[in-house]
């Protein structure tokens, strides 16, 4: 039951650090935060901080404004997670992906047992080349057959598109939105539209879809564990070099912005 799973009291704001002048939420169980947000109909934008991206924010005001109004920024990347254990704060890396997985798996099951009011709690996944949402959705009805996804799009679709994609947003009112556009194409689109669903969780999961779809996998678990799981999308994805220029600027970053 969700009320039982829930500690008895969640603070309305997650208590929050600072990387390079950009907010990073501390929070022991962001799932449990999340589902008293979605009870309490708040809107949630939830921003998967790593080095990649607080690069490109320092380049970008727009991108860094767009972070700094996000209600959870969460630590992804193993560079945010070392440059706030280099001042003192130990917080465990809590990848994009793995917080969509844990919010679809208690969505499925735990809100419509303890919450009948949130129940059928209705998911749309945005983003990815034609079909890729859709057999990531097809991957989640068979992982968690509870779950409500109540529409999918590609995220190639033409400006013209737009309108109806948004119509079809505002007529659904999904609960959970994920966004999966890259970064920071998301983060913009999130923050441009989220009023069309003011109750909603937004989330922007950058290739997941792909994953979920089996297009792409994930690094093996002893890359993850040490903090290793660039060199594998390097490996995957070699047009990624230049971006990842960024990580070891992050890294000098760490060493020097106080
Ligand atoms: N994508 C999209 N529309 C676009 C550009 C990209 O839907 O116009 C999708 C792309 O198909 C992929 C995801 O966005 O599924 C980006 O994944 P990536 O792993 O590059 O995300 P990031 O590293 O930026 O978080």
């Amino acid at each position: 039951m969700l009320k039982k799973a829930m500690p008895r009291s969640l603070p309305s704001l997650p208590p929050q650090a600072s990387v390079m002048g950009l907010p990073v939420h501390l929070q022991s169980n962001y799932v449990d935060w999340l589902l008293s947000q979605l009870q309490q109909k708040k809107g949630v934008h939830i921003v998967t901080l790593n080095a990649e991206m607080a690069m490109q924010a320092e380049q970008d005001e727009a991108l860094a404004t767009v972070i700094r109004q996000a209600e959870l920024v969460i630590p992804d990347g193993a560079g945010v997670v070392f440059y706030l254990r280099l001042r003192g704060k130990l917080v465990n890396r809590c990848p994009g992906i793995e917080l969509a997985e844990m919010l679809l798996t208690r969505a499925a099951s735990q809100i419509p047992q303890g919450s009948p009011e949130l129940a059928p709690c209705p998911i749309f996944f945005y983003g990815g080349a034609p079909g890729v949402s859709e057999a990531a959705a097809v991957e989640w009805q068979r992982r968690a057959p509870g779950v409500a996804i109540v529409g999918t799009q590609n995220g190639y679709i033409t400006p013209a598109e737009q309108p109806q994609l948004l119509q079809t947003l505002a007529e659904l009112q999904p609960r959970i939105i994920l966004v999966g556009l890259g970064v920071p194409r998301q983060e913009f689109w999130i923050a441009e539209h989220r009023h069309i669903c003011p109750n909603a969780i937004w989330i922007g999961v950058g290739g997941s879809f792909d994953i979920w779809a089996g297009s792409k996998d994930r690094a093996p678990g002893w890359l993850r564990n040490n903090n290793l799981e660039w060199t594998y999308r390097l490996y995957q994805e070699p047009w990624r070099w230049r971006r990842m220029m960024a990580l070891p600027q992050f890294a000098l970053k760490s060493l020097t912005y106080w």
